[in-house]
């Protein structure tokens, strides 16, 4: 049976000289995997969709639970990002998180959309720890994790002198509210990080990752987001240590 996605390609496995299994992220299916028969033969029709982070249009043939790849049109190519080794880590390390925790067989709402603004940003990027944080905290997000940022969840305030971030609940608090005996997990945010998270979040989705923040404040949004998706996935990965080996944002 044949059925048509449009998808990203996030993983790539080699089989034998010619072929491959294929990660698709999809909107109708979460993750796919599929196989690529004769992928790596240059004449193939389907050498450029098979590659790592080619965005596509697949036509694939379903037996009982395995997808072949039938045919395939490319509809945008990031290929550039293999060119620069800081921009390939951290679009790695993107991939490796949604193969691991997109749900499989389930519908994501735009998370295919979300996945090619964030290589678009990737690159194109000034600072990449800025599309490293409102990637963490989007798809955290999007994966049902969400923060409550609006206010202070004791009196409601939306600014205050000191707001704090409690990551195991998601919830802000400000500095009146604040429990200065509270054992738990959190982070202090400055005005800039809390703006920052607050676009992020709330922001649509062509401009969840258009902000500007620098310094402590950029210092803090990077610890904080890491924190929170690491937490909530309760996962570490191993392509975040490599793009992080590298020195970015140190
Ligand atoms: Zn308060």
């Amino acid at each position: 049976m044949l059925f048509t996605y449009d998808g990203i390609v996030v993983g790539r496995r080699e089989v034998g000289d010619n072929s491959c299994f294929i990660d698709i992220l999809t909107d109708e299916q979460g993750i796919i995997e599929a196989s690529a028969h004769g992928a790596k033969k240059l004449n193939s029709a389907i050498l450029s969709s098979a590659s790592l982070f080619a965005y596509s249009t697949f036509c694939l043939n379903k037996t009982k639970l395995r997808y072949t790849v039938n045919s395939a049109k490319p509809k945008y190519s990031f290929h550039d990002i293999g060119s620069d080794i800081e921009k390939l880590a951290l679009a790695s390390y993107f991939a490796q998180t949604v193969r691991f925790c997109t749900p499989e067989e389930q519908t994501q709402d735009s998370m295919v959309r979300f996945f090619a603004i964030a290589l678009y940003e990737i690159n194109s990027a000034e600072r990449l720890e800025t599309v490293r944080s409102a990637f963490e905290l989007r798809y955290a997000s999007m994966l049902g994790y969400h923060p409550d940022l609006r206010a202070c969840f004791n009196c409601g305030c939306y600014e205050h002198g000191e707001m704090y971030f409690l990551p195991d609940s998601g919830e802000l608090v400000c500095g009146d509210c604040f429990d200065r005996d509270f054992g738990g997990r959190y982070f202090v945010l400055p005005p800039e990080t809390l703006a920052a998270m607050r676009n992020i979040l709330y922001a649509p989705l062509s401009r969840a990752f258009r902000f500007r923040i620098s310094g402590d404040s950029a210092a803090v949004l990077s610890r904080v987001t890491e924190h929170y998706l690491l937490s909530r996935t309760e996962r570490t990965f191993s392509a975040l240590e490599y793009y992080k080996k590298l020195g970015i944002g140190n």
